[in-house]
C-alpha cells in the first residue's frame, strides 16, 4: 500500500468499511459523538438486511429486513446533513494500520486515512467453485437462494445446493409460495434441515459429490453422487446456492484458520465488529452491539491516554 503521502481525501477521526448492522452502528455511534466519520459501502446501506424475508429477534419491533434496511438508510442520511458523517460507496481492498494512523484502499486507487479504522464487511456467500463436494463449470454464476424472488423460481424443478440456515428463512419468508425445492447437500449439513423437515415444498437428498453442467437450451444436468454408491442423473430448471459463507475479509487483516478476523489479532488502530469476527455469533442485534463498542474504543482511548487519535 502506498503511504499517506498519495491520499486523496482529508484524515477523519473514524473510517467504517461496510454499512451492514455493525457498520451502521458504528458510524452512527461515532457521528453522535461529534468524530468526522467516513463510511465506506461497496452495495448500498443494509444490503444484506434488505434480503432477509422475515425477521423476528431484533429488539423493535422490526419484523422485516427490508424495514430495517431503510431504517438504517434513513439514520445515515440524517447524519450526513449534520456535516460529520461521509458515505462513500466504493469497494475497500485493503486496509493498514500505522503508529499514527490507520489506511484503507479502494478498488479504485484512492487511500483514504482515519485515526482508526472499523472493518465490518461482514461474510460473503460461499460459491460452488468454492466447495469440495461440487463440481462446476466457472459461470454461469449460480444465484444465492437467500436472495432470490419467490417468481424467480415459481412452478419450476429448482434443485438447491447446499442445506445451510438461509433455506428455513426463505421458507417462512414465503409461506405462500408452492415452489418445490430439492435440496442436494452433504454429510455435514444434515443436522441444519432438522428446522424445515416438516415443510412439504422440500426435498432433501443426502449426497457425496455432484457434478453440474448446463445444458445447451438451458437449465442444467446433474449427476448426485450418493454415499451408498448410487448416482442419480437429473435436470433443473433453476440451480440456487445454500452453502454457507465466508468472512469477506479485507488483505491486510490477521486471520485465522478459518479465515475469520479475531479482534485481539489486529493492529490497534485497526478494528473489527460484526459477522467477521468469527463463525458464531452472527445475528443482527449482535452486529449492532459490536458496532456501537468499536467506535467508542477509540473515542475513550483519545480522551484517555490520546493513544487513538490522529497525531
Ligand atoms: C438469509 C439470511 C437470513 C438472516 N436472518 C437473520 C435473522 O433473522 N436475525 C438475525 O439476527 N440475523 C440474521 N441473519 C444474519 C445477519 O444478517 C448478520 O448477522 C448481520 O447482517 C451481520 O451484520 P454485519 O454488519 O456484520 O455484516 P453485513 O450485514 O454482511 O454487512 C456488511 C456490509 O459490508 C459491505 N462490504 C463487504 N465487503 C466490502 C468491501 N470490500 N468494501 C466495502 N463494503 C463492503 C457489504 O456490502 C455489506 O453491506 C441472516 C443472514 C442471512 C444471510
Amino acid at each position: 500500500m502506498t503511504s499517506t503521502a498519495d491520499a486523496t481525501a482529508d484524515p477523519v477521526d473514524l473510517l467504517v468499511v461496510g454499512a451492514g448492522p455493525a457498520g451502521v452502528a458504528a458510524a452512527l455511534m461515532a457521528a453522535s459523538l461529534r468524530m468526522r466519520v467516513t463510511l465506506v459501502e461497496a452495495a448500498g446501506v443494509g444490503s444484506k438486511v434488505a434480503a432477509i424475508g422475515a425477521l423476528e429477534n431484533v429488539p423493535g419491533g422490526w419484523t422485516t429486513g427490508p424495514q430495517l434496511a431503510e431504517a438504517f438508510a434513513a439514520d445515515i442520511a440524517r447524519h450526513r446533513e449534520s456535516g460529520r458523517l461521509t458515505l462513500v460507496r466504493a469497494r475497500a481492498t485493503a486496509v493498514k494500520g500505522h503508529d499514527d494512523r490507520a489506511e484503507v484502499a479502494l478498488a479504485d486507487g484512492e487511500l483514504l486515512t482515519a485515526a482508526t479504522v472499523v472493518v465490518a464487511t461482514g461474510v460473503t456467500t460461499l460459491t460452488p467453485q468454492d466447495v469440495d463436494w461440487v463440481e462446476a463449470p466457472t459461470g454461469p454464476r449460480v444465484p444465492p437462494l437467500w436472495r432470490a424472488a419467490p417468481e424467480e423460481v415459481a412452478a419450476r424443478e429448482v434443485v438447491v445446493l447446499g442445506a445451510d440456515r438461509p433455506l428455513g428463512t426463505w421458507l417462512r419468508a414465503h409461506p405462500h409460495t408452492d415452489t418445490r425445492f430439492r435440496v442436494l447437500h452433504p454429510a455435514h449439513d444434515t443436522y441444519k434441515t432438522a428446522e424445515v423437515a416438516e415443510d412439504r415444498r422440500v426435498r432433501f437428498d443426502l449426497v457425496e459429490r455432484v457434478r453440474i453442467a448446463p445444458r445447451p437450451g438451458g437449465g442444467y444436468d446433474i449427476a448426485a453422487h450418493h454415499p451408498d454408491g448410487t448416482s442419480h442423473p437429473a435436470t433443473a430448471d433453476a440451480l440456487l446456492a445454500n452453502l454457507g459463507s465466508k468472512p469477506a475479509a479485507l488483505d491486510g487483516l490477521v486471520t485465522g484458520p478459518d479465515g475469520y478476523c479475531p479482534p485481539d489479532a489486529q493492529h490497534p488502530r485497526v478494528l473489527v465488529a460484526g459477522d467477521l469476527k468469527g463463525a458464531r455469533m452472527q445475528r443482527i442485534a449482535v452486529a449492532l452491539g459490536d458496532g456501537g463498542r468499536a467506535a467508542l474504543t477509540p473515542y475513550y482511548g483519545s480522551l484517555g491516554d490520546g493513544s487513538l487519535a490522529l497525531r
